[in-house]
């Protein structure tokens, strides 16, 4: 197809907005998937996401389309849609789809109006240079205000309210005209001036049957079907085994030219062989310059996997071994912990990104995990002056630490306005520092604020969905490190320190961490023959103490609090007589009660 017959697109929204919704419909519009085949969000093909409703891998689908209204009636294009991830961990992602396109489709919920993650992806919209198309959707629902809404639309990103489309995802309202539309405002791909072929790999998945799939935006030139390829952060040089577009199902073809959006199979094993925001090119005739924007995954979160049963390590090292072939993000190492057994170090973009394997990891591979309490990397320069990646708590260069940088992020919260104040109370709270407030409408406000990573990684969305009554919406991206007084506290069990406990945390926020898990753990372990202390220092300071009675007796009828299902899990573990013990010195502790209070703290 010749560049100016193609239109390259992406929806972006925020999330339960309807993105998939409409993207259905456009599926059957274009008749790419007929009514037959067709089920609600098509193009969210994990299990997981179909159930959370979320949008984690993207994908690629070409769409061929008629005008049916106005000047351009009856020209036949092509469409390609691209489906950008949803979450904020994912945000390299979203970004490497959106490059791949030239414009955006932004869509808003008619009876919520614009929301954090609206605005996040508006705004990585704009710095790549896109065309934004405002769309309000939803408009069959009788809560639906699109005049209030197309206002704040409008408003944001300076158009006039008329030029907001209306349509339903439901009803199909409006879908047709909004993919005419598409055709109109768009702008045609424009290859470079360098000749040589240049592709982008905006998505790279791992099929068991195929290798990996490489998802690419062809900018310059062409790649053939019989062509070598060459990755150009690498070097490597792959055979191309198979070119093709998606529509909805792989379709193979001799080519993919200039604008055009399509796949490539190399017989590659690993995603991490073929990485998003690369570029490709032929290797006979190789492209000089890269594309830019290539950044290798950086994991932001860390936490330590443990099997509960401490027989399932080696499939848990097994079922690592196969999520990453799909995850190039992800990393791990062995741990041993002394409250946990061995178990891996993982490292991950964001918390549903930890979330995601976890669940993965119990779902797929039948495992039964426990997680520690997800910390951040510190980067630590020593009084020697050397400097330390701090991955885990128990790496801390305790007494030796000069200056301590921890990651912190932009925030971007959208509240109504009654709420202004909890918000900016929690986000000061958190060490949040205000950069920015804005009325988007009367009654609704965007707060932007620079937060450490570390303080929003626990409970934030959580806190900030209850002090909002759920109405406030959060984003964020990485914004660089900052200088903090933080210090490492460690939890003492009768004088032994228990590594899963130790953290780091800000030197104002230490002592109430300390009274928080010695509060905890005295509850949950059981009373021995002796006295016990558990204690909470910072170094060989002592900041928190609670002590352990000593009487003999279970109090395993009143260890755990919350998690029911997990509560019986372990009852019926216990009745199979697999009740494991752990010795922290002379002290006797179930390991539940360690999997206890990390997994309701
Ligand atoms: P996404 O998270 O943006 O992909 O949103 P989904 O497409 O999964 O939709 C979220 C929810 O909104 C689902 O329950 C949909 O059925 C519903 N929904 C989507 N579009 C419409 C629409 O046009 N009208 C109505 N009434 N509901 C919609
Ligand atoms: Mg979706």
């Amino acid at each position: 197809t010749v560049p100016d017959r193609i239109r390259n697109f992406c929806i972006i929204a925020h999330i339960d907005h309807g993105k998939s919704t409409l993207a259905d419909r456009m599926l059957q519009l274009t008749e790419v998937v007929d009514a037959r085949q067709m089920r609600a969000q098509y193009l969210d093909r994990m299990d997981i996401e179909r159930e959370r409703g979320i949008t984690i891998k993207s994908q690629a689908v070409r769409m061929p389309w008629v005008v049916r209204e106005g000047d351009l009636t009856g020209e036949q294009f092509v469409l390609n849609m691209i489906d950008t991830p949803g979450h904020v961990d994912f945000t390299y992602e979203v970004s490497r789809s959106l490059a791949a396109c030239e414009g955006a489709v932004l869509l808003v919920d008619a009876a919520q109006g614009i929301e954090a993650q609206t605005l996040a992806n508006l705004y990585l919209a704009l710095e790549n240079d896109m065309t934004i198309i405002p769309v309000l959707n939803k408009i069959d629902l009788p809560a639906a205000q699109p005049e209030k809404y197309a206002e704040e639309l409008a408003h944001l990103i300076g158009c006039d309210p008329d030029d907001c489309l209306r349509v339903s995802g439901k009803t199909g309202a409006g879908v047709s005209h909004l993919l005419d539309e598409i055709v109109r405002q768009l702008p045609t791909p424009q290859p470079g001036n360098d000749g040589a072929a240049r592709a982008m790999i905006f998505d790279s998945v791992y099929d068991v049957y195929r290798g990996v799939v490489t998802y690419v935006r062809v900018v310059d030139g062409r790649l053939g079907a019989r062509d070598r390829i060459k990755m150009m952060s690498t070097g490597a040089v792959h055979e191309l085994l198979e070119i093709g577009v998606i529509s909805p199902e792989p379709i193979k073809s001799d080519g993919l030219g200039a604008g055009e959006v399509g796949y490539l199979i190399t017989g590659v094993k690993d995603v991490r062989q073929s990485r998003v925001g690369d570029t490709v090119t032929i290797n006979a005739r190789p492209a000089t310059e890269a594309l830019g924007g290539y950044k290798d995954p950086k994991p932001m979160v860390y936490s330590g996997l443990y099997p509960i049963d401490g027989s399932d390590y080696p499939l848990l090292r097994d079922a690592l071994d196969k999520l990453k072939l799909n995850d190039a993000a992800l990393v791990y190492e062995p741990e041993t912990s002394l409250a946990l057994g061995f178990g891996f170090r993982c490292g991950f973009l964001g918390l549903l990104h930890l979330e995601i394997i976890q669940e993965r990891l119990e779902r797929e591979f039948n495992l039964d995990l426990i997680s520690t309490a997800p910390n951040v990397v510190y980067r630590v320069i020593t009084t020697d002056g050397t400097e330390v990646a701090v991955t885990n708590p128990s790496e801390f260069p305790d007494g030796k630490t000069g200056e301590i940088f921890e990651p912190t992020v932009r925030a971007t919260v959208l509240t109504p306005n009654d709420f202004v104040g909890a918000v900016m109370e929690l986000c000061q709270g958190r060490r949040g520092v205000l950069l920015g407030m804005d009325y988007l409408s009367a009654d609704r406000v965007e707060l932007r604020y620079t937060l450490p990573l570390g303080e929003i990684i626990y409970d934030f969305f959580d806190q900030l969905k209850s002090r909002t009554k759920g109405y406030a919406s959060l984003d964020y991206e990485p914004s660089g490190e900052q200088a903090s007084d933080l210090v490492k506290v460690d939890i003492l069990l009768h004088g032994e320190p228990v590594d899963a406990f130790s953290s780091i945390v800000h030197k104002d926020k230490a002592y109430n961490y300390g009274v928080t898990i010695a509060g905890k753990l005295q509850k949950l372990i059981p009373r021995q023959q002796f006295e016990v202390p558990i204690q909470a220092a910072i170094g060989s300071r002592i900041i928190a103490r609670e002590t352990i009675r000593a009487i003999r007796k279970d109090v395993l009828a009143k260890c755990y609090g919350g998690d029911i299902s997990r509560k019986r899990k372990l009852l019926e573990k216990q009745k199979e007589g697999k009740k494991r013990m752990k010795m922290v010195g002379r002290v006797e502790v179930p390991q539940e009660a360690f999997i206890a209070a990390l997994s309701t703290s």
